[in-house]
């Protein structure tokens, strides 16, 4: 999501007539974005502050993103030199921040709503990769997990009319765009206040009504994360079984395996129903890649407690999972709890979760070798320049050798090899 605000707004900054620099030392304004999502990343900001205060041109400074929106006023005071701080709903006010800075005001703040007719679109020259476009489908959380601090930083959940989002995707097709991403917190509580553009398609939920509209619209592939547990119907496996163009890739957070710790976190699943879920999604005929995320050391989390999570992850056989050591985020219920599994269990416990997701991760992987998947080149390898690489439908890295005329084409390739994180292959027919 961060990605996605920053590649917004650097569209909107271009139109505007600024001028994007990738060289730090020649900008005159720098806008730093920000991630709270653990104490490690906020922690990031007052570092960079801190360096580009040395600059002797006094470059104007911004902070966009979650620790503005949180800290607002705060910021001033505890990172000095820092002249505006723009909220996360009102990046598309960030000209006037900037244009006020310019004329002399002090201390410049916008923690403000979003405007009604804010343009969510990404200029073609601004988006990570030609090939590859987000778009957010919906904002903010209302879940209110015991441990996060997104539903603060985000705030409730807002879902885009379905009817903008399909214009996005075939205006995206019309510029080249062979592969979009789904985008929010949770993509499948989407629930957009009218059925604009979702009429005459099928579904027992807006999100899965919504995934057979995209994928009617014809574009080469769709990808959706994040998937909350608790609203994540069958019917999303009944669309990707029916679609082609909707990727054999689920991002499904589990965050434990024990009941007691999911609790504590009010996720509002069980272990049992998640189970549920992923029987249904390895049932599927497109197989299916599921990948995770899981909080390691939430308070009271028992050695027994983190077996269960083992547990649950040899039962899943995750293709790949993000693991986290619990952070305490000041503002939350859980921030109220004693942080009481000490720095060095929470990486013990961490090491071992992670083996045996590498395992189950290279047990999939080695099952592909001899296997052809659908690669879209997107980039030269930073290794090698005779590599293209890519991602396969399923969401794997994938390296190839062949030349840049490929880039941007989806190319059928042969795995001949699994490595760490990837996978290794050759380009058929060519
Ligand atoms: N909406 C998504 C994820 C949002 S945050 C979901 O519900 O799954 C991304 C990940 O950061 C979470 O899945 C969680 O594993 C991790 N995370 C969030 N808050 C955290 C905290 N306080 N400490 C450690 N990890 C955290
Ligand atoms: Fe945070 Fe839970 Fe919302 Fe995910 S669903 S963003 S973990 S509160």
């Amino acid at each position: 999501m961060n990605v996605s605000d920053s590649e917004r707004v650097a569209s909107s900054l271009v139109a505007e007539g600024y001028e994007l620099t990738q060289e730090e030392s020649e900008a005159d304004i720098i806008l730093l974005n920000t991630c709270s999502v653990r104490e490690k990343a906020e922690h990031k900001l007052y570092t960079r502050v801190g360096q580009v205060r040395e600059r002797e041109d006094r470059p104007m400074l911004g902070v966009m993103g979650c620790v503005a929106q949180l800290e607002g006023e705060n910021l001033f005071a505890h990172g000095r030199g820092i002249d505006f701080v723009i909220g996360t709903r009102a990046v598309g006010r960030l000209g006037d921040a900037i244009s006020r800075v310019g004329q002399g005001e002090d201390r410049v703040i916008d923690l403000g709503e979003r405007e009604e007719d804010y343009d969510w679109s990404v200029s073609d020259r601004q988006r990570h990769s030609p090939y590859v476009s987000f778009i957010p489908i919906i904002e903010g959380c209302n879940k209110f997990c015991t441990y996060c601090i997104v539903p603060f930083s985000r705030g409730r959940e807002k879902s885009l009319p379905a009817s903008e989002i399909i214009r996005q995707v075939r205006r995206l097709m019309e510029e080249g765009v062979s592969e979009i991403h789904l985008i929010g917190q949770n993509v499948n509580s989407y629930r957009p206040s009218s059925a604009e553009g979702l009429e005459g398609v099928a579904g027992a939920t807006p999100f899965s009504r919504l995934l057979r509209a995209v994928a009617q619209t014809g574009i080469e592939r769709i990808k959706f994360a994040t998937s909350f547990p608790r609203d994540f119907h069958p019917d999303i496996v009944d669309a990707i079984d029916e679609h082609e163009n909707l990727c054999n890739w689920v991002h499904l957070p589990v965050q434990s395996g024990s009941n007691v710790v999911l609790r504590g976190m009010r996720r509002g699943h069980t272990v049992e129903s998640y189970m549920r879920r992923i029987d249904r999604v390895r049932e599927s005929h497109r197989d299916i890649t599921l990948t995770t995320d899981i909080i390691v050391g939430f308070p009271g989390e028992t050695e027994e407690d983190f077996q269960d999570t083992i547990r649950l992850a040899e039962y899943c056989k995750f293709d790949s999972g993000y693991i986290f050591r619990y952070s305490p985020r000041p503002g939350t219920p859980a921030y109220e709890l004693e942080d009481d599994v000490t720095f060095e269990e929470k990486t013990r416990r961490f090491q071992e979760l992670e083996r045996v997701i590498r395992r189950t991760q290279r047990e999939s992987q080695e099952k592909i070798i001899g296997k052809t998947l659908k690669v879209l080149a997107e980039r030269v390898s930073a290794k090698s320049d005779d590599v293209l690489t890519g991602h396969s439908t399923c969401h794997r890295v994938v390296n190839f050798p062949a030349g840049r005329h490929l880039l941007g084409k989806v190319i059928e390739v042969e795995v001949t090899e699994s490595k760490v994180n990837s996978l290794f292959g050759h380009a058929k027919g060519i």
